[in-house]
């Protein structure tokens, strides 16, 4: 999956009904960021990052887009 197409379903898994990633510290919503890597990762204002973003975030925009 492209990195665009990443962003996009993790923007719209936080917007959904869906249950949304946060932030372990403050419990804030997280929202996809760009390591140096260049792969996406979810971020905090407060510094926290995550690295491991849950399948089921790309099967659903997958999901919707197939049907
Ligand atoms: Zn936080």
């Amino acid at each position: 999956m492209k990195n665009g197409d990443k962003v996009k379903a993790i923007l719209e898994w936080q917007h959904s009904d869906m249950h949304p990633l946060t932030c372990d510290n403050c419990r804030e919503k997280l929202y996809p960021m760009i390591n140096d890597n260049l792969e996406i990762i979810l971020a905090c204002d407060c510094g926290y990052t995550q690295e491991i973003i849950p399948e089921v975030i790309y099967k659903r925009y997958k999901d919707m887009r197939e049907n």
